[in-house]
């Protein structure tokens, strides 16, 4: 599997992108790692990559700049002439928690130009592409996988901008399955729970109570990179070839209704 295949993963530089290309990385795709800021990471990212069997084009790009997201398609294809995956990963949290009593204009903006703007648009490019790859016969049943979130149906009222941008994201994965289905392009969404990365170490310790001590994933444990690695390798390898649109929950069972 893969030997050929090459697949964008937004935000790739550091955890659950790192965790995906990694994983992808290990069946010998070729991947493209985006960065924004850190291009220490990425570099490190596509060392990895390479050092586990895959190979690796490291690229900057902000996913709140289209302009940069048409650059990353560009130079996708400059080097390999295919796009078989596009993994919309690249995600923020407000850059301070609000309330959305407080919370402003500007912050939500951002996290909505970087969550869910700039992923419709590069979906949009991509979808375009790969339409025109598969008539020329040079890649057959591409696929894109949006990594939503949890908070696309849990409130968190310290960062509704951030609920808003998932909950859009919920929205899009349906409009793309839907209009590309007559592609054989599937469409999948994951959505992520409590994950350890960068993101998440600022709330740690509410967390590691949450979890580890009150349980609030039946599942009691922190979520890992691996851990969507794993489902997106799934959904690249064609095991689900039947479903699109679909919502996989990688959550350690956060979304279930428990009494
Ligand atoms: P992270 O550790 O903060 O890593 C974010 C990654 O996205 C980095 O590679 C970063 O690049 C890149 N990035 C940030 N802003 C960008 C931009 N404007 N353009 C392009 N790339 C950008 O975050 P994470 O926890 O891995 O989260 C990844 C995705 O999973 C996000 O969409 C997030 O909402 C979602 N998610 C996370 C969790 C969780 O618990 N961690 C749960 C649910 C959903 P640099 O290295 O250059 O900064």
């Amino acid at each position: 599997m893969g030997a050929e295949q090459v697949a964008i993963v937004t935000g790739s530089s550091r955890g659950i992108g790192r965790g995906i290309a990694l994983a992808l990385a290990a069946e010998g795709w070729r991947i493209v790692i985006n960065y924004h800021s850190n291009s220490a990471a990425a570099e490190e990212t596509a060392a990895d990559v390479r050092r586990s069997g895959g190979d690796a084009l490291v690229v900057q790009a902000d996913t709140a700049d289209l302009d940069s997201l048409n650059a990353l398609v560009d130079a996708t294809l400059d080097r390999w002439g295919r796009i078989d995956v596009l993994v919309n990963n690249a995600g923020i949290a407000p850059r301070r928690r609000l309330d959305i009593l407080q919370t402003t204009p500007a912050s939500y903006d951002e996290v909505m130009a970087v969550n869910l703007r700039g992923p419709f648009f590069l979906t949009q490019r991509v979808a375009r592409e790969m339409i025109r790859l598969l008539g020329t016969g040079v890649i057959a049943r591409p696929k894109i996988v949006n990594i939503g979130s949890i908070s696309a149906y849990t409130s968190s009222t310290s960062r509704g901008e951030y609920c808003i941008s998932k909950a859009g994201m919920g929205m899009m994965t349906k409009l793309w399955a839907d209009r590309l289905a007559e592609y054989g392009i599937n469409v999948y969404e994951i959505r992520p729970g409590i994950i350890a990365t960068d993101l998440t170490a600022v709330v740690k310790e509410k967390y590691d109570r949450l979890i580890l001590e009150e349980g609030l994933t039946p599942i009691r444990r922190w979520g890992e990179p691996e851990d969507i690695g794993k489902a997106v390798l799934a959904i690249v390898s064609d095991l689900l070839p039947y479903s699109t649109g679909e919502v996989i929950n990688v959550d350690g069972g956060f979304h279930l209704h428990r009494l």
